[in-house]
């Protein structure tokens, strides 16, 4: 069974996720991402951005500042309504989310015998606050952005005067987000710095093109998930009751996996109506309408948010992944761990490795092979080894999700032939040295691998 602390102990070994500031006994809520974790982020990314920005030409992209007048987080409602329900164990003084009933019910256990008594709920504010400026008397109060939405709706009348959008359109943005959580953890699922993808979709002011557009962005961020290899049956929407709902909300829905802590939600689809534009508006005294040329009216369009979370993302696609089977290879079954990344996705896309590392002329051919593969962008990071035995090489591939390994042995010094091996099925076949890079290629993207779930 995958249980998250095989998935915390994996991340750590390997170097995908490591505990922030972890020398000084870490900081609650915040993790480094090591060598194979920001690569595996970066596909996420790039991957968001290719089937949001580059696939389509109604969509560009922004990167807007993390710090931003703090005008801006009282226009939009963040000071006063951003806000969490905190609770109060009476007993140890440990802090929770009221309305996250699981955890409660937990720890009420870990008292066992005495009973928990809760303090009555109080509002929370999740914006992390930061000083900003040089003279300490005069130092300015400033938040980290608490979503990083903001920064796109201020900057909608520059995107449209220096672009020829019309609408709809959208916005996306990739980039940290904070906030300061009553009660990190689950690993990185609740953390106080993490990132968000989002698109914000501008739409006329219309109930029937909001509903539209509404199930089109439902539809397509979930066909992402999918088409990435996340498991059917493993993900599902969740509408959010009215009571449920952020400040800005009309209507709310989740992309929720079925994690080892439950049904988790990694990404919100939201219908924002024309909220954020209104107090941008009204705030800032500028005019945030747009002109239609075709009716030649002004209006302040709505907007129909996607919001995921690439922390969320790459947590549950490495729980998903995460496999423990027989190699089906072997005679003795031996039993392997094996992520079953989709191969976009795996942060290593190919392992080269000489036969035996005390033949210099085998080693010599292998740097060669590397060398030749290198220069492919798209199979880049490679990764080398020559250590111990072929079988333990490959499994300590198959542990992070490396799609292909090519083993130069001694046949390769006689006619240039290597073998590939497959993550998934452990098949190897031989192919020329020539046509390695283009062979690998197309196999790349051939699409995601069976996952046995
Ligand atoms: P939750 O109810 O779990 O606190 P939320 O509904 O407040 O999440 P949104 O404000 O809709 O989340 O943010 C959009 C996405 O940003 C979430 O779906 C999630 O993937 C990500 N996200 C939000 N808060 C966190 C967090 N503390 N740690 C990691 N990712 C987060």
């Amino acid at each position: 069974m995958t249980t998250l602390d095989k998935i915390v102990s994996l991340c750590k070994r390997r170097g995908f996720i490591f505990p922030g500031s972890e020398i000084y006994g870490g900081l609650g809520g915040t993790w480094d991402y090591g060598p194979l974790g920001v690569e595996l982020k970066n596909n996420i990314k790039e991957a968001f951005w290719q089937s949001t920005v580059y696939g389509r030409n109604d969509v560009v992209g922004i990167d807007a500042a993390i710090l931003m007048n703090p005008k801006v987080w009282e226009a939009s409602g963040h000071v006063k309504a951003f806000v969490d329900p905190l609770v109060e164990c009476k007993i140890c003084h440990q802090r929770f989310k009221a309305d996250q009933k699981e955890d409660l019910a937990g720890h009420e256990k870990s008292h066992q015998g005495k009973k928990t008594q809760w303090t009555p709920s109080r509002k929370f504010n999740l914006l992390v606050e930061a000083k900003l400026g040089v003279v300490e008397e005069a130092k300015q109060k400033v938040y980290l952005r608490g979503e990083i939405t903001q920064g796109v709706h201020v900057n909608f009348k520059n995107v449209l005067d220096s672009t020829r959008l019309q609408i709809p359109f959208g916005i996306a943005q990739i980039g940290k987000a904070f906030r300061n959580e009553i009660n990190p953890g689950n690993f990185t699922f609740r953390s106080r710095e993490f990132e968000q993808m989002e698109l914000q979709f501008y739409i006329k002011p219309e109930e029937s093109q909001a509903r539209k557009w509404y199930e089109y962005w439902k539809k397509e961020r979930m066909n992402w998930y999918r088409t990435l290899g996340m498991t059917e049956n493993k993900l599902r929407f969740r509408q959010h009751e009215e009571n449920e709902r952020a400040h800005y909300a009309r209507d709310a829905w989740d992309i929720e996996y079925d994690s080892p802590f439950g049904w988790k939600e990694f990404e919100g689809i939201h219908n924002r109506g024309d909220w954020d534009l209104s107090q941008h508006q009204k705030s800032s005294g500028q005019d945030m309408q747009y002109f239609d040329q075709e009716t030649g009216k002004h209006y302040l369009p709505w907007i129909i948010e996607t919001s995921g979370g690439v922390d969320r993302a790459a947590l549950f696609f490495l729980i998903d992944a995460y496999n423990e089977d027989k190699d089906p290879s072997t005679n003795s079954g031996q039993g392997r761990v094996v992520l079953k990344l989709n191969p976009k996705l795996a942060p290593v896309k190919v392992a080269v490795f000489p036969l035996l590392a005390n033949k210099p002329e085998l080693v010599k051919k292998a740097r060669l092979v590397r060398e030749l593969l290198t220069v492919n962008r798209e199979l880049l990071p490679i990764a080398w080894d020559e250590r111990g035995n072929i079988g333990k090489r490959y499994y300590s591939q198959d542990e992070i999700g490396t799609p292909y390994c090519v083993t130069i042995d001694f046949k390769t010094l006689e006619d240039d032939t290597v073998t590939i091996r497959d993550r998934d099925t452990t098949k190897q076949e031989r192919v020329k040295i020539a046509s390695l890079a283009s062979q690998i290629n197309s196999r790349l993207n051939r699409g995601p691998t069976a996952n046995s779930g």
